[in-house]
């Protein structure tokens, strides 16, 4: 198979952006940062991060490494709400 015809397959198969943050092929922009989803190099390619605020909503890779952070060094703090970032 031809390197363009492995593209092709590729892009067939690939996942199919939303704009529903519940679903994981939400793109964004992500209800943290505004930012693409799951990152500005490929936005829609695969899932983010699941927010630790809901359990529901995806968010950015960077902002779900923020939160993971947060709750680390913030114990016991809950988390700002969507619209904010969650810097430790
Ligand atoms: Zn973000």
């Amino acid at each position: 198979m031809t390197t363009d015809r492995v593209q092709d397959r590729l892009d067939t198969v690939a996942l199919k952006a939303s704009s529903d943050p519940t679903s994981p092929k939400f793109a964004g922009p992500c209800p943290r940062c505004g930012g693409p989803v799951p990152n500005a190099d490929r936005p829609g390619a695969y899932p983010g991060a699941l927010s630790r605020l809901d359990n529901a909503t995806y968010i950015c890779s960077a902002c779900g490494t923020e939160e993971a952070l947060f709750n680390y060094f913030r114990r016991g703090e809950p988390l700002p709400p969507f619209g904010e970032r969650a810097a430790a």
